[in-house]
């Protein structure tokens, strides 16, 4: 078998057509300079395509993702309902109706029907909804577990009915739905770059992909086909029932953790270094990695289901 080949891509990204402060051009520029390979501009409410690479590697050399983010919101109580439409053929009016999984339901049809995936973003932005809501629906395929944003509340805290993105995650897979794990910039700020602003480069996707195009990318992150990433890059990843092992990239002198999680977020193995395997037994329900690293940063793979 063959080395990995990984895909380095953000999924969300607003630019001067919704409310990001640097042109589409410019915004495109930043990433393809900083080593990414793909990207989704995903403004609100408005499918902005760039020239000369809507579809294939274009705009000079960076994959552009034709997407958008669906923003409402609920009728009455105004909860914030936002959905990453990636890959999509069209633009899609967002609609909204005065409940939370109804509303995610709607918009998730129709970003299906515009021949895109779907991904449920930042839940827990202003506190806005949990798994009760998104066990509701169907047809998602992705959910954002860290959003770099501020507000995003990425962090657990010991209250009730706030959950962090993580803590929704595996309440989702715990009931046994495959809605796979998205880090994201959700940047908007291209010209200042300081701790209190939406900056990019700081949460992404990498997306094992022969091909770089956007049919195979969107295929591999609809089929689970990537992991999450703040800082931590993996060197190899194999997931199975049987086993799920991985190797980090060494970096410095940084030392990396491995949490191997399942059902309930029960975390069933801890491994210190680059390298870490977990056998499941069985009794797991789902197992994924969860990474973090002595400099702060993180990584995430995907679950693989049990018997
Ligand atoms: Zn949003």
């Amino acid at each position: 078998m063959g080395e990995q080949i990984w895909r380095r891509g953000n999924i969300h990204t607003h630019t001067t057509e919704s409310d990001g402060d640097a042109e589409p051009e410019k915004v495109v520029e930043w990433y393809r300079n900083h080593g990414y390979d793909f990207l989704a501009l995903t403004d609100h409410n408005h499918l902005t395509i760039i020239e000369h690479g809507s579809k294939h590697r274009g705009a000079e050399g960076l994959l552009m993702i034709p997407s958008e983010e669906l923003t409402v919101r609920t009728d009455h109580t105004r909860i914030p309902v936002h959905l990453g439409g990636i890959g999509i053929t069209r633009h899609i009016e967002a609609v909204a109706t005065d409940d939370v999984a109804t509303t995610i339901q709607a918009n998730v049809n129709s970003i299906l029907d515009a021949g895109g995936i779907a991904c449920i973003n930042h839940p827990s932005w202003e506190w806005a909804f949990d798994h009760r809501a998104i066990l509701k629906t169907h047809g998602a395929r992705l959910m954002e577990i860290c959003n770099a944003t501020l507000g995003s509340n990425n962090y657990p805290v010991p209250l009730p009915s706030k959950y962090s993105p993580s803590e929704i995650w595996d309440q989702v897979l715990t009931a046994g739905v495959p809605l796979f794990g998205a880090a994201t910039d959700d940047s908007r700020h291209y010209h200042d770059f300081a701790p209190h602003k939406e900056n990019p480069g700081h949460g992404w996707v990498m997306v094992e992909a022969e091909a770089l195009d956007s049919d195979a990318i969107v295929e591999a992150m609809a089929g689970g086909k990537f992991y999450s990433s703040t800082g931590i890059y993996l060197e190899e990843l194999k997931v199975s029932p049987d086993e799920v092992s991985l190797k980090v990239r060494q970096q410095g002198d940084v030392v990396v953790v491995t949490q191997f999680i399942g059902k309930d977020g029960q975390v069933f193995q801890e491994s210190v270094g680059a390298g870490a395997t977990y056998r499941p037994t069985g009794d797991e329900g789902y197992i994924r990695a969860a990474l973090r690293s002595s400099d702060g940063t993180q990584a995430w793979t995907q679950p693989v289901f049990l018997k």
